[in-house]
């Protein structure tokens, strides 16, 4: 079974993952897959340095994120262009994660973007969505990342709406609480995917 993890900026995605993943769930998430093809290194940084040139490349090698952040946000077809080289790369690492992790009794694919991004649809057998109110993803990510409030205002306005994302999920964890009631809430998902696992074995 392959289940799509997604859920807006701070909603607690990587948390649920861990805790999945304590139960013998096989992560593969995307997000570290991108940062890997773009390092130094990286698998992407020819195509990208052909369609962007060198100056989106830092001293060591590596894709310069905020340069190549300002860049897409201020350009529409830039986006595309980067997405195009991007996302069939991290499709194609993350089935070679998939192959390799055929062992666990389920795979869960970390996708943040997955309602954003329709090359995605209809890759998946579920869509795990973890939801929270707007007020603590902001909260959260302004505890844990050098963010200033209004840039994480704006990266939670160009996401989707809650509402888009609970249409398309199968599963839904909120995460409102204490951390100790999510873990509760993962441990009786996890039984529900192993029941599902079994019946269509
Ligand atoms: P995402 O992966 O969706 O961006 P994270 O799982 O990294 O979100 O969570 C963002 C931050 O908020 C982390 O530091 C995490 O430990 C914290 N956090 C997540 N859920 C809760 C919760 N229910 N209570 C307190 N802190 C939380």
């Amino acid at each position: 079974m392959r289940i799509a993890l997604t859920g807006g900026i701070g909603s607690g995605k990587s948390l649920v993952a861990g805790l999945l993943a304590e139960h013998g769930a096989a992560i593969i998430d995307t997000d570290a897959i991108a940062h890997r093809l773009t390092a130094a290194g990286g698998e992407a940084i020819a195509a990208i340095v052909d369609a962007f040139g060198a100056g989106f490349i830092d001293r060591r090698g590596a894709l310069d994120r905020a340069r190549m952040r300002a860049r897409v946000f201020a350009d529409a077809a830039a986006k595309t262009t980067l997405e195009r080289i991007l996302h069939p790369m991290i499709r194609a690492a993350a089935e070679r994660e998939a192959m390799a992790a055929q062992a666990a009794p389920y795979l869960v694919f970390a996708v943040p973007l997955l309602v954003e991004s329709a090359d995605w649809r209809g890759r998946f057998d579920r869509v795990l969505l973890v939801d929270c109110p707007i007020v603590l993803q902001i909260e959260r990510v302004l505890r844990t990342r050098a963010l200033a409030r209004a840039q994480v205002e704006s990266i939670v306005a160009r996401q989707a709406s809650r509402a888009d994302r609970l249409a398309a999920a199968d599963d839904v964890i909120v995460n409102a609480g204490a951390l100790t009631s999510i873990a509760a809430r993962v441990a009786r998902l996890h039984r529900r995917y192993m029941r599902l696992t079994a019946q269509s074995l």
